[in-house]
């Protein structure tokens, strides 16, 4: 099937088959607090043979989502905490994130921003707003580094992101503009000429973090775009969520992995999910989620590992969950593990 329109309610999924009609109610209410839409591109990825499609998991609305755990909340990673303006947040003092819009051309069901996206979300940041916002940014000269993330910056028109662009080349201080983004998978047709050139900012360095979870997602029209991007001297990395049914186990992960180092993208983060309302259903355990990145060591190239990261609830920022692979003695005396499970003294004993 077909189908050339993104699809955002749950009327259409019922059409285009990938909800059943005795399932309308559940969707409606889920639909109700948060949102929906999936792109052509992404819909035609969808196999409506297989009820454990790992893409229908990512964007298909589900009933567990009305189930709220006491653990998840709506601000998990506490981006209001840290937030001197409108749509800034100053978590780290090296950057910023410049949230310029809360519209994605897809909505994950387990973003982690659930609360604040979508048409009934935070919206677009008014000029009044973004004149604040680079108010704060000049104002600061230990900004280095300046995240535009949301919502997907890459919806805004190419006007307005240069017009982004060129305010932060005048600021001297920000030497890097990085901007995350799904675009490049989930609507690749919107990576053109006219779009990369408004993502350069002069005297500055791009970067695009792409935000993909599994390697089906890099089709042959999304590793294009994704080549348009690095040809033209913009740098990539990739963000995945870990996530329960999509990509936990080791094959998917390290296939996923190949697939971004092939297409010029280093992976960069692997995020444990967040604790964002209704996703309970995608949480693994930390431990399982160690295991998995300790299998991923030295079955594919270095070029290919993440580092594994929690965002710490309430607002402190990242910390690696790598499991470690050196263990020190209370006389000091260290092992370290090689990939196979193996321990080895350093330095090794003559
Ligand atoms: S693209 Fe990012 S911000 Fe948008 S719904 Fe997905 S995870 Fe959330």
């Amino acid at each position: 099937m077909t189908i050339a329109r993104p699809l955002k309610t749950p009327k259409d999924l019922v059409e285009a088959d990938l909800v059943e009609a005795e399932h309308l109610g559940d969707i409606a209410r889920v639909a109700e607090r948060y949102a929906i839409a999936i792109t052509p591109a992404m819909t035609a990825l969808i196999d409506r043979n297989d009820p454990a499609d790992p893409i229908a998991l990512q964007f298909v609305p589900d009933a567990a989502e009305l189930v709220t755990t006491r653990e998840e909340r709506d601000d998990p990673i506490g981006d209001l905490a840290h937030s001197p303006v409108e749509g800034i947040v100053h978590r780290y003092p090296d950057r910023v994130l410049l949230k310029a819009v809360h519209v994605c051309p897809v909505y994950c069901r387990f973003c982690f921003r659930r609360e604040m996206v979508g048409p009934q979300g935070l919206g677009t940041l008014s000029s009044e707003a973004m004149d604040k916002a680079f108010a704060y940014i000049a104002e600061h000269p230990e900004i280095w580094e300046v995240i535009l993330t949301g919502g997907d910056p890459l919806v805004l028109s190419p006007r307005r992101l240069a017009e982004i662009t060129q305010r932060l080349s005048a600021i001297e201080h920000v030497k890097i503009v990085r901007f995350h983004s799904r675009v490049p998978v989930v609507e690749p047709e919107r990576v053109d000429a006219e779009l990369i050139a408004a993502l350069k900012a002069s005297g500055k360095t791009t970067y695009v973090a792409l935000h993909a979870n599994h390697p089906r997602e890099l089709t042959q029209d999304a590793r294009a775009a994704c080549a348009r991007l690095v040809d033209s001297g913009i740098v990539m990395v990739s963000q995945s969520v870990l996530l329960k049914g999509v990509n936990d186990d080791v094959d998917t992960l390290a296939e996923l992995m190949r697939a971004f180092v092939e297409t010029r993208i280093k992976p960069y983060y692997l995020h444990h999910p967040d604790l964002a309302p209704g996703t309970s259903h995608f949480r693994l355990s930390i431990a399982e989620g160690q295991a998995l990145v300790a299998a991923l060591r030295g079955r594919i190239s270095g070029l290919c590992q993440p580092t594994y990261i929690l965002d710490v609830p309430g607002g402190y920022g990242k910390a690696p969950l790598a499991p470690s692979f050196v263990e020190m003695d209370e006389d000091g005396a260290v092992s370290v593990s090689d990939y196979r499970g193996g321990k080895h003294r350093y330095p090794p004993e003559s």
